[in-house]
């Protein structure tokens, strides 16, 4: 059943905190029972077993250490606007087509980086031209930065869970 309580998601925290992976209730519940994992944070709904019932995880972390090799996220127009939201990160619009910008432009030396490249719309991108914020002052809404793989998959996602956002590096 869909919209039963044992399919509510669940976020997998490794042992040291980092995103793991994302569950179901059912799945996390069972992590718990075998003394795999421990609950981080609760749902506010209760699930109920032949012996037990408690409250239903809503975040639960491994009681052991996965170690996984993460492949870096490649850089790319894609996934600057991915993880920039399709939001002009100078006026803040999400209409219309977006562009990557140079927020040091090349021709000052500026480097095609996930610190340096930006989503910008096309108005904003032709308003800055070749000149730095500070020529031509506007502003920047935040800082860019190398996106946490977890957080790029999950950007476009609803998030089940306010209690996720923290721990998803959104906050
Ligand atoms: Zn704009």
């Amino acid at each position: 059943m869909v919209g039963s309580p044992l399919n509510k998601l669940c976020l997998v925290l490794n042992q040291n905190y980092e995103p793991l992976s994302i569950t179901n209730v059912k799945r996390a519940v069972c992590l718990i029972y075998l003394g795999k994992a421990e609950i981080i944070e609760p749902y506010n709904f209760g699930i109920r077993t032949i012996s037990n019932s408690f409250n239903a995880p809503s975040i639960l972390r491994l009681l052991y250490f996965i170690r996984i090799k993460r492949t870096n996220l490649p850089l790319s127009k894609h996934n600057i606007l991915k993880r920039d939201k399709y939001i002009c990160q100078y006026c803040g619009t999400k209409n219309g087509p977006m562009t990557t910008d140079h927020v040091i432009p090349k021709k000052l030396g500026g480097k095609y980086t996930w610190e340096n490249l930006v989503c910008a719309c096309v108005r904003c991108n032709n308003k800055k031209g070749g000149r730095t914020i500070e020529q031509t002052g506007m502003k920047l809404s935040r800082c860019p930065k190398r996106p946490h793989f977890f957080s790029i998959v999950h950007n476009l996602m609803k998030i089940p869970d306010p209690k996720w956002r923290q721990y998803l590096f959104l906050e």
